[in-house]
């Protein structure tokens, strides 16, 4: 169960301030949501993660249902406890590994087209099959990623699993429809999410929070009828998922085409967005939480994120560096440590480098929002 609060609406765009209230503990939003896919945040202790002043995490169904098993967490006694987070936490419904899997896989494009330059020229059609993935009306049958073993996951199976792995906000499983869909295909995909919608709702037994997810692709019409429906039905909150479009002004329109349909008193998440220069777009559109593999997935590779812009600490001349990543940042990384041993230690393939920027990385991230939860509290956006 939860309990969302609007604090404040502002009067310059459609954001708002919200406390969301969960049994593991209250989310000031608008927040971003680290990415702990499987049930950790690579590198960190969980500690750490609350050092960085995250206060929601984010796993996956999908990966946590093959390894350990929903069931194992569920006798461990739930994922918070699991994961030893005294924070809220969330699961995806397994809908976008899907995807991944699918015609992700075939034709490697992520869900915003500019991120893969080059690849306008391929379609997904009505009647496209996806070679490693086949879509019925009862599910999703695939093979592990693992193993090659058949599986097998539908919206009643992702419920099932995500009741056993016992996060407080969970979401209704759908087909993440690929960026290049024609409005044909993307319609057709449209009602069979909105099908599996309605059993996830039916089928949920917990008094966990169910997210419904607005899909619906780049087209207008598709995401007003989208958003309409998934209103409609007896969910907690929104995700808001799938094709946004080519570019910010896209993903911007297709906002501003879906929000005005929901209810202004649950909870608005955009699932797998947030580059820093997304954040205050989709925050002006009225998006409470929404979350980002971008902080922790790019230190892991040397990148860190600053009030001066990104550094690639693996270069030679933050080697005699002796500056800390950001003078302005108030993380146990910039206040102990400076470039010089950083960059050495990524240089070196040592894995305290990842965890170094890891945790600057996030704490800025988590700094960069409750910057603009500030903007909001003093009306300048
Ligand atoms: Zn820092």
């Amino acid at each position: 169960m939860i309990d969302f609060k609007i604090l404040k609406k502002s009067k310059k765009s459609w954001a708002r301030l919200g406390l969301l209230k969960t049994p593991h503990g209250v989310v000031e939003t608008p927040a971003l949501v680290p990415v702990a896919t499987k049930a950790v945040i690579k590198t960190l202790t969980s500690e750490e993660v609350r050092a960085t002043n995250t206060q929601l995490t984010i796993s996956n169904t999908f990966h946590l249902h093959l390894k350990p098993g929903d069931k194992i967490v569920k006798k461990a006694g739930g994922i918070n406890e699991f994961m030893k987070a005294d924070w809220p936490t969330m699961t995806d419904s397994g809908g976008f590994q899907v995807f991944s899997l699918g015609f992700g896989q075939d034709m490697q494009v992520g869900k915003i087209l500019k991120y893969f330059p080059g690849k306008t020229d391929v379609v997904v059609e009505t009647g496209s099959k996806s070679k490693s993935v086949k879509i019925t009306e009862e599910g999703v049958h695939f093979r592990s990623p693992f193993d090659g073993s058949k599986l097998f996951i539908g919206p009643k199976e992702s419920i099932k699993f995500q009741e056993n792995i016992g996060a407080d906000i969970i979401y209704a499983f759908d087909e993440c429809t690929p960026p290049l869909s024609t409005i044909d295909y993307a319609a057709k995909s449209l009602e069979l999410t909105h099908r599996w919608a309605k059993i996830c709702v039916d089928s949920k037994k917990t008094n966990q929070a169910l997210y419904g997810i607005v899909q619906g692709s780049r087209y207008q019409p598709l995401r007003e009828k989208a958003s309409k429906y998934i209103d409609s039905l007896d969910v907690a909150g929104y995700g808001i998922g799938g094709d946004l479009g080519e570019s910010r002004d896209s993903m911007d329109d297709i906002l501003s085409w879906v929000i005005p349909n929901l209810q202004d008193g649950r909870p608005r998440h955009m699932l797998g967005i947030g580059y820093l220069e997304d954040m205050e777009i989709i925050i002006k559109r009225g998006i409470d939480t929404f979350d980002c593999t971008v902080p922790t997935h790019f230190a892991r590779r040397g990148i860190a994120f600053t009030s001066k812009g990104k550094l690639d600490l693996k270069k030679t001349r933050f080697l005699t560096d002796k500056n800390p990543i950001d003078k302005s940042c108030l993380c146990n990384t910039c206040q102990v440590y400076k470039r010089n041993y950083i960059s050495h230690l990524f240089r070196g393939d040592e894995i305290t480098a990842m965890r170094l920027v890891t945790f600057h990385n996030l704490f800025y991230f988590n700094k960069v929002v409750a910057d603009i939860r500030q903007k909001i509290k003093d009306g300048k956006i």
